[in-house]
């Protein structure tokens, strides 16, 4: 899984850093910080509800990650 935010876009919510603490953090803005931009298996889960829980949806998750080999 290869993971992107696009920070620009982000409205400091925090619903990503709920869903996936060990993946998104937060700056003092309150935007998005992506801790692990390929997150291991353990982690899709909770990546793919950060996806749909950002209401401004600025993170996609995609699958399979296209650095796989
Ligand atoms: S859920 Fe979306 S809008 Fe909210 S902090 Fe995370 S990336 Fe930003």
């Amino acid at each position: 899984m290869h993971v992107t935010v696009q920070r620009p876009k982000c409205i400091a919510s925090g619903a990503c850093v709920l869903a996936a603490p060990e993946v998104f953090d937060q700056d003092e803005d309150g935007i998005v910080v992506l801790l692990d931009d390929h997150p291991t298996e353990e982690h899709h889960d909770e990546v793919r509800e950060a996806v749909r829980a950002c209401p401004a949806a600025v993170i996609e998750a995609f699958e399979p990650d296209v650095h796989a080999t």
